[in-house]
């Protein structure tokens, strides 16, 4: 069995989970390209990296635009080799009322969550199908496994990121190439500092039998293990990684009576 990550390219990777994803996966040896929307961003994590004795470099990835994604990739081959694992971390949320969610928001949800997540999977398969190794993981969210208001956008595209994820797993299974998702519930960064208050926290606790936030890193070690070589059976799964709450039912909260 192969022993190393090889080299690993994350998207979103200059903050929350992607950045916990880069700086987890160097830690453990990977070679790791962190992009990200924000040039300087993706340069940050990069430093990080490399000031720790890891290697590492930082590239502009904008996930929306076909064209960033094929440049960025055709950079990282130039400088930095093929890539051998692939996490799909960009991603947006944007929060509207079901009967007013404006037709541009939908647009632009499902182009960042699906269409890049695709067209980043099918550019990074095409050389591991070629290679016959690679693992790509998917940050889909509870969010694709349990309606949410406001999320009719985002709760659609993280069910599509499920699907497409079982799509590439069929089709690259053969080819030595796995493709898994991991289902964060809710997860203490920058995307949901800026959108929960204190009360939603409070409710979104009242349902987690970890009864504390999810942190970064909870969702990083997921990411190594499907990340790593070892899980090379592991194909077309969704895990949660949530601290029990779409395990959790309607009774969670009642008094025990018997
Ligand atoms: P985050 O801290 O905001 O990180 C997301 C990163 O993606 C940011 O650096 C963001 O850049 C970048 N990004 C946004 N649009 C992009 C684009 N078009 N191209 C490239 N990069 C882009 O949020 P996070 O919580 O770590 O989210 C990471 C992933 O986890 C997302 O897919 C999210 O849906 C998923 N998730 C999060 C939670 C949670 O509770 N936090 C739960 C379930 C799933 P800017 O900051 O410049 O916009």
């Amino acid at each position: 069995m192969r022993e190393n990550y090889g080299t690993a390219l994350i998207t979103g990777g200059g903050s929350g989970i992607g950045r916990a994803a880069a700086l987890a996966l160097a830690q453990r040896g990977a070679r790791v390209v962190v992009t990200d929307l924000r040039l300087e961003s993706a340069i940050e994590v990069a430093r990080e990296i490399t000031t720790a004795g890891g290697e590492a470099i930082g590239i502009a990835l904008d996930v929306g635009d076909a064209a960033s994604i094929l440049s960025a990739f055709d950079r990282t081959e130039a400088e930095f080799g093929n890539v051998d694992v692939l996490v799909n971390s960009a991603g947006l949320l944007l929060v509207e009322p079901l009967l007013s969610f404006s037709p541009e928001s939908w647009e632009r949800v499902m182009r960042v969550n699906v269409t890049g997540t695709f067209l980043a999977s099918q550019r990074a398969a095409q050389g591991m199908a070629e290679r016959g190794y690679g693992r790509i993981v998917n940050i889909t969210s509870v969010s694709g496994l349990r309606a949410g208001v406001g999320r009719t956008a985002y709760g659609t595209s993280k069910a599509a990121i499920i699907g497409l994820t079982r799509q590439f797993a069929l089709e690259l299974g053969p080819l030595g190439v796995t493709a898994n998702a991991i289902a964060p519930g809710a997860i203490e960064t920058p995307m949901t500092l800026g959108t929960y208050s204190d009360e939603t926290w409070e409710n979104i606790l009242a349902m987690v039998p970890a009864k504390r936030r999810g942190t970064p890193q909870d969702i990083a070690e997921a990411i190594v293990y499907i990340a790593s070589p070892a899980a090379s059976y592991v194909n077309g799964e969704t895990l949660t990684v949530d601290g029990g709450y779409v395990a959790a039912g309607m009774t969670q909260t009642g008094r025990l009576r018997v």
